[in-house]
């Protein structure tokens, strides 16, 4: 049987918004249309006052950081939360796997269909398997940017890639700043498999060009704090952007995330390396972390494409999408509900290789259906209430 639903709105996760328009599912969730409404099929829609929109792709997460929610200080600066992260002694591992699964199921309620996750470990395998949720495993590799310990790190990482064997994965690189060169050859060489999809961390705070341009600044300090030697690192004296483009394959989709202090030159330098590169921004962690924003705007005068992540709950109060545009949109009125809503839909999918199958109301795919509640017009463009809230409804 057909499900047909209406909104004042509905935002198609791709061009924008629509008003008196139905969807159309069929029994398994798949868009059988999505079309104007004409007066008689009003009366056999299910009507959501408010607004109706795809289900949302998280295209950063870390779900293994679970239970770390509400255990650091936030406004700590990036390297105060790494060592927090070190220094905090292992969880009981039952309450780590039941973090895991609470948060898979928070971010269902939060009308969440997609996740790239960010794994160290195979702890959210179980939770993964079982979710209704398409996940997206980046297997994370890092060596503490020493070329010695490259070879055992990298047959760790993948001893866990081989850990996610059968679902969509990639072995990837977890920073500038934490992965040798040596490491960095071995992940290129390893290449992603089936997925065609890489991830990076990228321009997290201003040290990570420090690190590169003088070999000095807080992160040589913070690996010596350790105990690693720096001896053998040489510094390029080009940024951490170079890094990334001398060394990771530009012929694969790329996710750099975070890309918080990322300026116009070195987006047009990334863009230009690679054109499918996908700008990760997670709002809500950078402001927990840093307490600062990426400057939106140079990312959208030079049409980059963007997508949004919750980071994990170790950085972050809640694992929303929702959240995330609303940071956005709070400290960018400039930017429309509607574009944010591309970057939170179709973007995201584009981000994940999901496009065909989730991100908008296209025939023939399966996105989902969210209804937000609390919108309202003003001066001709909408918005959403401060008790806006998802509630997934297919
Ligand atoms: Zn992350």
């Amino acid at each position: 049987m057909l499900r047909k639903f209406t909104s004042d709105w509905i935002h198609d996760g791709k061009e924008g918004f629509v008003s008196d328009h139905c969807i159309i599912l069929d029994d398994s969730g798949v868009v059988a249309g999505f079309r104007k409404l004409d007066e008689n099929e009003r009366r056999e829609c299910v009507y959501y006052p408010g607004m109706l929109v795809p289900g949302l792709i998280n295209a950063h997460c870390h779900l293994e950081l679970s239970h770390l929610r509400g255990k650091f200080e936030s406004g700590t600066g990036l390297i105060a939360f790494l060592k927090s992260v070190v220094a905090y002694r292992e969880t009981d591992p039952e309450d780590v796997l039941r973090a895991i699964s609470d948060a898979d199921s928070e971010m269902q309620r939060q009308g969440i269909v997609a996740v790239g996750d960010i794994s160290n470990k195979v702890d959210t395998l179980e939770t993964k398997r079982r979710s209704p949720i398409h996940y997206h495993t980046f297997v994370e590799a890092f060596d503490f940017l020493q070329e010695g310990l490259a070879d055992n790190m990298f047959e760790q990482y993948r001893t866990v890639y081989d850990g996610f064997e059968g679902m969509p994965r990639s072995l990837v690189p977890h920073a500038p700043y934490s992965v040798s060169q040596r490491l960095f050859a071995m992940i290129r060489d390893f290449g992603t498999g089936a997925s065609g999809i890489q991830s990076i961390h990228n321009q997290e705070s201003p040290d990570e060009d420090q690190l590169f341009l003088t070999g000095g600044g807080a992160y040589r300090r913070f690996w010596e704090s350790f105990g690693f030697s720096m001896e053998n690192f040489q510094a390029s004296g080009n940024d951490a952007v170079a890094c990334i483009t001398g060394q990771m394959d530009p012929g694969q989709r790329l996710l750099c995330v975070h890309n918080t202090c990322m300026d116009s030159d070195q987006i047009k330098r990334m863009v230009e390396w690679n054109p499918e590169v996908r700008f990760v921004s997670c709002p809500n962690a950078n402001l927990f972390i840093e307490n600062r924003l990426p400057d939106y705007r140079t990312f959208v005068d030079r049409n980059a494409r963007m997508a949004l992540g919750t980071d994990s709950l170790s950085s972050n109060w809640r694992l929303s999408i929702l959240s995330e545009m609303q940071t956005v949109l709070r400290y960018n009125s400039w930017l429309s509900l509607e574009e944010v809503l591309k970057w939170a839909c179709h973007h995201g999918a584009v981000a994940l290789k999901l496009e065909n199958e989730l991100g908008s109301f296209e025939q023939g795919k399966k996105p989902g259906v969210n209804w937000i509640r609390d919108v309202r017009m003003d001066k001709g463009r909408l918005h959403l209430g401060s008790l806006a809230q998802v509630v997934p409804v297919s």
